[in-house]
């Protein structure tokens, strides 16, 4: 399959008056593939949008190239840069909202009104994406007068109705309530499908990039730090930072002795789990809530702190050693407040202990 989206070696340093250079995004190299849905994910200031940016065309590159659909649009060293509007991508961006003084049809025909295209085109183009956003019939209306959901999908047919190859969407459905993002992001794959653009997804919203995409990058502090489909993501991540970004994660402290783990602090009990190669005295095992075993007779013997009972699951609360774990098991597996119980940790994930230098850099970052 042909690559659309191409970033060689991309990097984008700012300029600031407060914290000097800033690396918004550090060499990134990413191949997009035709008809992929593909989502930048991570934490604000990780670099998402300056990566957008620079693909659209709105922002040069310190370094590196970009390529649409096997064009050179951006180059550094040649000092190439397309404008936006000659890219050939469809974009809508949470900023770019429709415009309230034009109506429908107008807002939809207005990037052919820019290109000139005869009126005769004009009309079957817009007809077509009002279709397709099922939108027909709303054209003489105002986007005041209509649903968060119809102005949404008004954005969506402007940015079709020129039929780009590649579409950028950044944060569009962070207006909308749950229900109607759950159906817009269903409108954007069925979309998606028929025309068999490449997407690039932004979000803050990890379920939701979960939900929409094939693969997701995730990166963090101006670097990646993977990029798999969302089942990989979850399932094998490379570092905590991605294990704690996706779904629910239990972390625990611990220190190895003699050959046995210990939750960090209280070497009274030992928990019984293999220990890899190469690993520190001090670690940090990682897990799911939902991926523990709590049971009357098996493994680390503890006691429940705290019970919740949640619509799904029942959520405990157990202590290992000194550290409060979070426990989520099905209804089925009942314990009461302050009784004795056992846990097991089914192979957990290791990584070195936190890098406190890195969290306070993150936290810069975030509030510039
Ligand atoms: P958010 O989710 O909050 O939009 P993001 O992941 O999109 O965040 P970016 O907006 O790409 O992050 O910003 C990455 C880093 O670059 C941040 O540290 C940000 O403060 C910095 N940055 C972005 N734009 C500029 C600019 N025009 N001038 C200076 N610094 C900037």
């Amino acid at each position: 399959m042909a690559d659309h989206i191409v970033l060689r070696n991309v990097t984008k340093k700012f300029t600031t008056k407060t914290m000097g250079d800033i690396v918004a995004v550090d060499n990134f190299n990413i191949n997009v593939h035709e008809g992929e849905c593909f989502s930048f994910l991570g934490p604000s200031g990780c670099g998402k949008s300056t990566t957008l940016r620079m693909i659209a065309g709105f922002e040069d590159l310190t370094e590196g190239e970009i390529e649409l659909c096997g064009r050179l649009v951006s180059s550094s060293t040649k000092k190439l840069y397309v404008p936006p509007e000659d890219r050939g991508l469809g974009m809508v961006f949470q900023a770019f909202a429709v415009w309230p003084h034009m109506n429908v049809f107008e807002n939809v025909a207005f990037p052919l009104r820019i290109k000139k295209v005869n009126n005769t085109d004009i009309n079957k183009r817009v007809a077509e994406a009002l279709k397709h956003t099922s939108l027909t019939g709303l054209e003489k209306s105002f986007p005041g007068d209509l649903s968060g959901g119809q102005q949404q999908r008004i954005a969506l047919a402007r940015a079709i109705v020129t039929s780009p190859k590649v579409m950028l969407l950044d944060e569009p459905l962070s207006n909308l309530d749950p229900k109607l993002r759950e159906s817009m992001r269903f409108e954007i794959k069925a979309l998606q499908k028929k025309f068999n653009f490449t997407i690039i997804f932004v979000t803050h919203d990890q379920s939701e990039a979960m939900a929409i995409s094939d693969r997701m990058m995730v990166c963090d502090m101006g670097k990646i730090m993977q990029i798999d489909t969302p089942e990989n993501l979850y399932n094998k991540p490379v570092n905590r930072f991605v294990h704690n970004f996706l779904g629910q994660s239990t972390f625990i402290n611990v220190v190895i002795k003699d050959g046995k783990v210990y939750p960090k602090g209280n070497t009274d009990q030992a928990i019984n789990i293999p220990i890899p190669g190469n690993v520190d005295s001090e670690m940090v095992i990682a897990t799911r809530p939902n991926e523990i075993e709590l049971s009357k007779s098996d493994g680390y013997k503890t006691h429940i702190e705290k019970r919740t009972f949640l619509t799904d699951r029942i959520e405990y609360l157990v202590n290992v050693g000194e550290q409060l774990v979070k426990i989520q098991t099905p209804h089925r597996i009942k314990f009461d407040r302050n009784e004795e119980c056992y846990v097991k940790f089914v192979s957990p994930m290791w990584y070195p202990v936190d890098n406190e230098a890195e969290a306070a850099e993150r936290a810069k970052r975030q509030i510039i």
